[in-house]
């Protein structure tokens, strides 16, 4: 692990149902885990609520996709913002209550955030291959996202075909760039590298392949952004992690943390993973 704080997400996916949840809060409630690490879930859309009223405050929560802009007719998306503030208020209400307009336009009520929200996964593979987003429109529900205070996720990662063909780093690249055409700040993001060839497959990548990958994000950061960013943005590994293999990949420099599919609807394993921080 780096020198950043350590990092895991564990994303539910399209798993569970009432029953199955509380069950896995109440062994993540009752898990003993590490105090120095970040800890978000990312339920389904339908169980956050019921997750964020029973889930101790210790671990975060994060969505798996937001919508590019403020909503509205847009069927079956999530919108980040509510309604209220597209209200024009008169002159002078508007004049009289500016600053705290202000406020609430930055921190209001958006609908992720109002039902406990911090963070959002974007750009994961299962939306990038399955669903067909592109990188403009990932780079833009990131930019969306950030402004209205929600922090993300951001996935990159390549196919099996890809690297064998020896364009992870390309691909990799290019999809940072979807990014960085966007964001005006990385403050926020965590870089989940996630090759599609390891995801819910069984087949990890070794503590080497990440490691090598995840050097060369940071390089791409420090080449494209900055410096500071380079050396402050947490990458995490996420592709079949589980309890018994994140040890050794949290031994890597350039590992800050893990995003962990299915190993994170057993509380737990989840909890292993949490506490292999080195
Ligand atoms: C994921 O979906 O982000 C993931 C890493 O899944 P798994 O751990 O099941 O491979």
């Amino acid at each position: 692990a780096g020198s950043g704080k350590f990092f895991v997400g564990g994303n539910w996916k399209c798993n569970g149902t009432k029953d199955s949840i509380s069950k896995l809060v109440a062994d993540l409630n009752s898990a003993a885990l590490e105090n120095d690490v970040d800890i978000v879930v990312a339920p389904p859309f339908i169980y956050i609520d019921q997750v964020k009223s029973s889930l101790v405050d210790r671990i975060d929560i994060s969505a798996q996709n937001s919508w590019i802009g403020k909503g509205g007719a847009f069927t079956g998306e999530i919108r980040n913002r509510a309604p209220a503030y597209q209200t024009p208020l008169d002159g002078l209400r508007q004049r009289q209550i500016k600053d705290q307009l202000k406020t609430w336009l930055v921190h209001g009520a958006e609908q992720l955030i109002d039902i406990g929200c911090k963070w959002v996964i974007l750009g994961h593979s299962e939306r990038r291959h399955i669903i067909g987003e592109d990188d403009q429109f990932i780079g833009k529900k990131a930019a969306y996202a950030l402004s209205q205070n929600l922090k993300v996720i951001a996935c990159i990662g390549e196919k099996l075909d890809e690297r064998e063909a020896g364009k992870t780093f390309d691909v990799c690249f290019q999809q940072l760039k979807g990014f960085a055409d966007y964001v005006t700040s990385w403050e926020n993001i965590v870089i989940a590298y996630e090759p599609v060839w390891a995801i819910g497959t069984g087949k990890v990548a070794s503590p080497e392949q990440a490691q090598e990958v995840h050097a060369a994000i940071r390089d791409w950061l420090k080449k494209s952004v900055s410096t500071e960013v380079a050396s402050e943005t947490r990458i995490i590994y996420g592709g079949s992690v589980s309890g018994s293999n994140s040890a050794d990949l949290a031994k890597k420099e350039d590992i800050d943390g893990f995003l962990v599919g299915g190993a994170s609807l057993k509380g737990p394993e989840f909890a292993t993973i949490v506490n292999s921080v080195t």
